[in-house]
């Protein structure tokens, strides 16, 4: 008997051995973050020690890129991991429109449900509330959140497609998305499972909760940053309580610059130029940081350039899933990266805005095409015209030094990529209704 039992508990172990469970994947989203808003980036005001200990102990990206200046498009470019352009989410839906991000596309929830994950998202969905486009439509078993940014009325909770709340306390969001991704992942434990957490905030208007409201150093966006910050330490610790950490890759990124216009309560580029709603860096470079104790080398930095498309085949490669064939995917895998056996293909982004293409990367060369100029509005920062920029962002990453003028060649080579890159597009879908 005890021969058998000793027996049955061996296989038992080598089984699980053979096939290791399939990794869960926790990915959490800030709102207009700026790239310098975080104690691991250089901020000195806003005390963010889960993140810092997170980037310590995993991997910190510092050329990593959404693919949007704006919400809406640089979500739609997440979970797909596709262009912006190649969806028709060109810019931010209202809460009036009847158009979403097209049930059609393959979003990453769909891929892992497929594997038999557990799918939750929780928080700001914005890719269209109409009930036809609700995170339940593309994948996620769950959703709670407010639907759309927290500055369009109404604000309500919703509870998967139906209301929870007509008006969200918004006092209390950060804290309310974090106890329901507590349990979400206290409930799953026991199965792979796929966590995606929208934040609402420090998306204007700011809110904290009373015990972080006037604590930091930074104004209410610092506090704002801190609460977010004690999230991100939750869902750490209740992994580690769970004995997860190990099978559980979290990855922390932003979905565009900060909001400049709103003055104090917009956060910081850390020097980089201009912010939102722009292809300057300070609109698309933002923080990333992904964690996974005993897979990614504590304290590797990558400096490299990824994008916000790349999660989406890094996910499915690190957990056997299909990538769709019948579309392209624009993002690369970041698997090797993250484990430290390689690197990614290519180093090139296309910057979007509006669905106009308006810059491009190239290794460290970065091209900015002509622009007309912005008068400002309200919502918007002023920026002036300029001619057709040329950067090279390994000593000049704050996009001061136009080299356009001394390096005609690249200039042209580059323009040639970028016709190239437009032909290659073919034709796109028209651009969603918005409002
Ligand atoms: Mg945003």
């Amino acid at each position: 008997m005890l021969t058998l039992l000793l027996l049955l508990t061996l296989t038992s172990g080598m089984s699980c051995g053979q096939t290791p469970a399939k990794p869960n994947i926790v990915f959490i989203y800030a709102d207009d973050l700026g790239y310098g808003d975080l104690g691991c980036y250089g901020n000195k005001q806003i005390r963010t020690p889960h993140l810092d200990q997170m980037a310590a102990r995993g991997m910190r990206f510092t050329n990593f890129y959404s693919a949007s200046p704006v919400c809406s498009p640089s979500r739609a470019a997440l979970l797909t991991g596709r262009y912006p352009v190649r969806t028709g989410v060109n810019g931010v839906f209202f809460p009036t429109s009847k158009e979403g991000l097209d049930t059609a596309e393959v979003t990453m929830a769909e891929i892992l449900k497929d594997q038999g994950y557990a799918t939750a998202c929780i928080g700001k969905w914005h890719l269209g509330s109409a009930a036809d486009f609700l995170p339940t439509r593309h994948g996620f078993e769950s959703y709670f959140g407010i639907p759309y940014s927290n500055d369009m009325t109404p604000t309500p909770y919703l509870r998967n497609e139906g209301q929870a709340a007509a008006k969200a306390n918004q006092d209390s969001t950060t804290y309310r998305y974090t106890q329901e991704a507590l349990s979400f992942l206290k409930k799953n434990r026991n199965q792979p499972f796929f966590l995606y957490l929208p934040h609402t905030m420090p998306h204007v208007p700011l809110y904290a909760s009373p015990a972080f409201r006037g604590k930091s150093k930074g104004g209410l966006y610092g506090d704002v940053v801190e609460e977010l910050d004690w999230s991100v330490g939750q869902v750490l610790k209740k992994l580690k309580e769970l004995k997860l950490e190990e099978n559980t890759l979290v990855v922390f990124s932003s979905d565009n610059g900060p909001w400049l216009v709103k003055g104090q309560d917009a956060g910081s580029t850390g020097g980089l130029r201009e912010g939102k709603m722009t292809t300057f860096e300070g609109g698309m470079r933002v923080p990333a940081i992904a964690y996974w104790p005993g897979k990614i080398k504590p304290g590797s930095v990558h400096q490299q350039l990824a994008t916000m498309m790349d999660w989406l085949p890094t996910f499915t490669l690190l957990t056997g899933g299909q990538l769709p064939t019948d579309r392209p995917i624009d993002g690369k895998d970041l698997s090797k990266v993250l484990l430290g056996k390689g690197q990614r293909d290519g180093q090139e982004l296309f910057y979007f805005m509006d669905g106009k293409l308006q810059a491009y990367r190239k290794g460290n060369w970065k091209l900015k095409l002509p622009y007309g100029g912005n008068a400002g509005t309200p919502g918007m920062k002023a920026v002036a015209p300029h001619p057709i920029l040329l950067f090279d962002l390994s000593n000049d990453a704050n996009e001061q030094n136009n080299l356009a003028d001394p390096h005609p060649e690249k200039v042209a080579q580059m323009q040639a990529q970028v016709e190239a890159f437009r032909q290659s597009l073919g034709q796109v879908p028209p651009t969603k209704h918005l409002r």
